[in-house]
């Protein structure tokens, strides 16, 4: 008897008939003499909702609290869901983070999972039950509701499958695979019939909005059996695993990412110690930092420019403008109108022309490119926001990717 963890996300289960297509899907899989945990995100566009919501009482609300109400939208899923296989005529039971035991960090609204206690759902599966998790809840050392991050659902499933020793971990979502970019952009784009973990790792990264990051990091740590396929189509969809062959195919994929801003800090004293002042700031607050750049330093003064989300924007000025004297810059600046464009694929490496094919492309479109990063299998451009889909096309025809 296989083990199988399912996973649907908000598109999925959107309305009664959606439900009533999983129930089928998770029937069909426990019918076959599997055992079946299932995950669900909450209803399409729920957690947006309730995040407006939450904005009309209280735009500044803890992010504790924001937890809570967020932790909501996952409970309905799970309970609709299993009334629907109710129907059916399966034997089910609905679990909420905490009570599947999924304990998390304190780090509300954008916990990490610190282990699971499978006994509840290990008991659950030798009844035979099918068992349902809300996704992106867990609980943490205060017994407060956490939630993982938005799509964190993924990350559930992925830490669930591990933890429970699955045999494969499904992710149904509403497009039928991995792509080598989002085929709303680019039509011809191709789906994927196999990706390793580090370059989907990446992908999802740089803004592939498939997979939530941290879900394949945790495949990867524990080797899990993952696959990417549509909950509508049911087709097979995109295996990810450890090695793929690559087939010529140096780049894999394209993707863009809007949730990006630019902070510039210029007249830096050019003496040791500066970056690593800056970045430990902002790392202590949990804020990421993606690229950076430094100028050569003059007249004994140098600048840093680098990228964070665009939602940690407000936080980041915060502790760079508090802690001026410290850093001891003389001028910030900042923008938001800046989008990321990239390109990933283990075959990179060994190749030298991959980064000025991407530049050539985006000189014959026009665009104008603000930074540079790359990594043994991806380089990323920052660009003018607005230009990103037109980038997105002219570096995918230029790989051939179609
Ligand atoms: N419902 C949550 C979100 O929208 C988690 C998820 O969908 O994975 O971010
Ligand atoms: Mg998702």
């Amino acid at each position: 008897m296989s083990l199988i963890v399912q996973k649907f996300g908000g598109s999925s289960v959107a309305n009664a008939e959606r439900v009533f297509n999983v129930a089928d899907i998770v029937t069909s899989t426990y019918k076959e003499g599997n055992n079946v945990i299932v995950v669900v995100s909450a209803q399409g566009d729920t957690t947006d909702d309730l995040i407006e919501k939450a904005k009309e009482i209280n735009p500044h609300a803890s992010k504790r609290e924001m937890d809570m109400l967020l932790a909501t939208g996952e409970q309905i899923s799970i309970s609709l869901l299993a009334m629907a296989i109710e129907k059916l005529g399966y034997p089910v039971v609905s679990l909420t983070g905490w009570q599947a035991g999924m304990v998390t960090d304190s780090n509300y609204s954008n916990s990490r999972i610190r282990k699971i206690n499978t006994e509840r759902v290990m008991l659950e599966l030798d009844k035979r039950n099918i068992v349902i998790v809300a996704g992106f809840q867990g609980i943490n050392r205060y017994d407060d509701i956490t939630t993982l991050g938005r799509g964190g659902s993924d990350t559930s499933a992925v830490a669930l499958a591990a933890a429970c020793h699955a045999d494969l971990c499904e992710i149904y979502t509403d497009v039928d695979g991995v792509y080598t970019t989002d085929p709303r952009i680019v039509p011809d784009a191709k789906k994927l019939d196999e990706i390793s973990y580090d370059e989907m790792l990446e992908l999802a990264s740089l803004g592939a909005n498939v997979l939530h990051n941290r879900s394949v990091e945790m495949a990867k740590k524990y080797n899990v059996n993952l696959c990417v396929r549509s909950s509508l189509t049911r087709a097979k969809g995109t295996v990810v695993k450890e090695a793929v062959k690559v087939e010529g195919m140096l780049v894999r994929g394209v993707t863009k990412d809007n949730d990006v801003a630019r902070i510039s800090l210029c007249g830096i004293e050019d003496t040791p110690g500066k970056a690593f002042r800056i970045f430990s700031l902002l790392a202590k607050k949990n804020i990421n930092v993606d690229i950076i750049l430094q100028s050569i330093g003059r007249d004994n003064k140098k600048d840093i420019s680098f990228t964070v989300a665009e939602s940690h924007i407000d936080e980041a000025l915060k502790i760079i403008e508090e802690n001026k004297e410290i850093i001891g810059y003389e001028t910030m600046s900042y923008t938001t109108k800046v989008s990321k464009v990239s390109i990933v694929g283990a075959g990179m490496v060994t190749n030298a022309g991959v980064a000025a094919r991407m530049f050539e492309a985006l000189y014959e479109a026009q665009i104008n490119i603000h930074m540079i990063a790359t990594s043994e299998i991806k380089v990323s451009v920052l660009i003018d926001e607005g230009y990103e889909a037109k980038a997105v096309k002219a570096i995918h025809d230029k790989f051939e990717l179609a």
